[in-house]
C-alpha cells in the first residue's frame, strides 16, 4: 500500500502525581491517562527515492528531523534498512505544547503506519518498546482508551473504559514547555498528593462523579503560579456546572468533566466570551485501540 491515512489521537490526565525524582534526572510518575476524540490527521505517502520528508500546516512546527513524525519515521525505517522514501503530510489540530500529547501520538501514528506500509510485522508491544526511545507518552499513544502510566509513564496497566461524559477543552493563549514545569517541581517535597488508587477503583466502579471527585495533578503546583489564567479557566469551568476541572499534564490546557452536554455547551459559550480561553472544544472519551 502506497499511501495510508491514520489518526493521531490526543489525551487528558484524569489524575497525576510524582511519585519521586529519581538520581539520573528522570520523574517517577502515576498517572491515570484517557484518550479523547480529538485528533491530528496524517498522510504517508511511499516515495521510491529513498529519505523521509515532513510537511505540516503549521508555519512554527519544524519540518526536519526535530519533529517526532520524522523521528518515528528513520526509527523503523534505520532498522529495517528500508530503501524506499516516506513523505508525512501532518496536519495538526491538537494544540501545540498543551500538555495533550499531541507530538508523541503524531509519533505513535507514524510507528504503527510504518510497520503497515512496509509490512514489517511488528506487534503492539514490539512499536511499543521502540517508540518509548523518542518519548515516554509514545507507547502509551500506541495503546489508547484508559490506562495506569507508572515508571515514566511507559509502564502501562489497561484500565476498564471511562464512563461516558462530555470533555470540555480549554486552551489559553500560552505555550507551556514540559522541561520548564518538570525542572520547577520540587517532587520530593510535594505535601498533597492525588488518590490514583481511589481513581482507579472509581473507575472500575464506573463512578463517575467520585472519578470527577478525585481528579488531581501535581503539576499544577508549578503550571499555576507561573500561569494564573489556568485557575481563572477551572473557576469558569466549575461556576457552569463542571463535576470538576483540571490542567492536563503540563499544561496550559483545562479540561473539565461534565455529565449533561447544556452544561459543557453553558461553560464552552462563555469561556469564548471571557477571551481566557484561545482554543475551546466540546469533545469526548475515547476507548477504541488504534
Ligand atoms: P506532552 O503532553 O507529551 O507534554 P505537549 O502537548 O506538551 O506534549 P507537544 O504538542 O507534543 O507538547 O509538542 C511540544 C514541542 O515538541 C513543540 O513545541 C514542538 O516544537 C515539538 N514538536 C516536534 N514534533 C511535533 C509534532 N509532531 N507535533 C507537535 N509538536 C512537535
Amino acid at each position: 500500500m502506497r499511501k495510508l491515512k491514520l489518526k493521531a489521537m490526543a489525551k487528558i490526565n484524569l489524575g497525576l502525581d510524582v511519585v519521586r525524582k529519581r538520581e539520573d534526572g528522570y520523574h517517577e510518575v502515576r498517572m491515570i491517562m484517557q484518550t479523547i476524540h480529538m485528533y491530528d490527521q496524517l498522510q504517508l505517502l511511499m516515495m521510491d527515492t529513498p529519505g523521509i520528508r515532513v510537511k505540516t500546516n503549521l508555519y512554527y512546527l519544524p519540518e526536519n528531523e526535530d519533529n517526532l513524525v520524522y523521528k518515528a519515521a528513520k526509527l523503523l525505517m534505520d532498522e529495517f534498512h528500508i530503501q524506499k522514501g516516506i513523505h508525512i503530510d501532518l496536519h495538526k489540530f491538537i494544540p501545540v505544547a498543551a500538555g495533550m500529547a499531541g507530538g508523541s501520538s503524531d509519533a505513535a501514528a507514524v510507528l504503527v503506519g510504518v510497520n503497515r506500509m512496509f509490512h514489517l510485522g511488528l506487534s503492539s508491544e514490539e512499536l511499543m518498546q521502540r517508540g518509548v526511545k523518542i518519548g515516554a507518552d509514545i507507547p502509551y499513544c500506541i495503546m489508547r482508551g484508559t490506562a495506569l502510566a507508572e515508571g515514566i509513564g511507559e509502564k502501562l496497566t489497561r484500565l476498564p473504559a471511562m464512563p461516558h461524559c462530555h470533555v470540555l477543552i480549554a486552551k489559553p493563549g500560552i505555550h507551556v514547555s514540559t522541561k520548564f514545569v518538570y525542572s520547577n517541581l520540587k517532587a520530593n517535597e510535594l505535601m498533597v498528593h492525588p488518590d490514583i488508587d481511589g481513581q482507579i477503583a472509581a473507575i472500575q466502579n464506573r463512578d463517575l462523579k467520585q472519578i470527577a471527585a478525585l481528579m488531581g495533578n501535581v503539576l499544577e503546583t508549578v503550571t499555576i503560579p507561573a500561569y494564573p489564567v489556568i485557575q481563572e479557566i477551572k473557576d469558569q469551568m466549575l461556576e457552569c456546572g463542571a463535576l470538576n476541572a483540571m490542567m492536563s499534564g503540563s499544561g496550559p490546557t483545562v479540561f473539565g468533566l461534565f455529565d449533561r452536554e447544556e452544561k459543557a455547551k453553558r461553560a464552552s459559550e462563555r469561556l469564548k466570551r471571557s477571551e481566557l480561553a484561545k482554543q475551546v472544544y466540546i469533545t469526548g472519551m475515547f476507548n477504541g485501540g488504534i
